[in-house]
């Protein structure tokens, strides 16, 4: 396994929308791999291919070692679609690793009900709440070239306007490894 670049904001791959993985072969099953230790290393909560470069509809959660859901196991989502999402909404502050310092509240489903094929491209369905489901959706967005920069207030977006800037301009501090240019591609 080894660590990869992750991608930062203004990189052209945040803004794809990915492709659809069509079989699981060696490459990705250590592109996943590879995705839980960059993850880890970057004590992330959730990652998605885009953020290490991959053109791929896979992104991985593993919110295990925060309190209260210890039961969730780490899980990894190919091909993942959101089939609903609840009335119900709840204000989070999120971050991102692609964002390094820069948080915000966004407001967003309580819940969500999502389909996905795991790595034996076996169909799964799963409802997902609270924190679990705030993770599913902000990875899930990442695929569609989404950053939860865009989901917050006016206030926020101007506020956030310069250091947006100087992360794009890689002018910060990232304590993990990050892409060099804003065309970084891996796969
Ligand atoms: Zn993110």
């Amino acid at each position: 396994m080894s660590l990869l670049p992750v991608t930062l904001y203004g990189d052209k791959i945040l803004r794809k929308k990915v492709d659809k993985v069509s079989d699981i072969d060696n490459e990705t099953i250590e592109l996943i791999a590879n995705m839980f230790e960059t993850m880890r290393n970057a004590n992330g909560i959730g990652l998605a291919a885009n953020q290490v470069g991959a053109n791929k509809s896979i992104f991985v959660v593993d919110i295990s070692r925060v309190e209260e859901y210890e039961n969730i196991k780490p899980t990894v989502f190919i091909n993942p679609v959101i089939e609903k999402y609840s009335d119900e909404k709840i204000i989070f502050e999120e971050g991102c690793l692609s964002i390094p310092d820069i948080h915000g509240e966004v407001e967003r489903p309580e819940s969500v009900v999502i389909k996905y094929y795991d790595t034996d491209l076996k169909e799964q369905t799963i409802e997902a709440n609270k924190l679990f489901a705030r993770v599913i959706q902000h990875e899930f967005d990442h695929l569609q070239g989404v950053l939860f920069t865009d989901l917050v207030d006016e206030e926020l977006k101007k506020k956030f306007k310069k250091p947006l800037q100087k992360i794009k301009k890689r002018k910060i501090e990232v304590s993990y490894p990050v892409s060099e240019t804003i065309d970084y591609q891996l796969l």
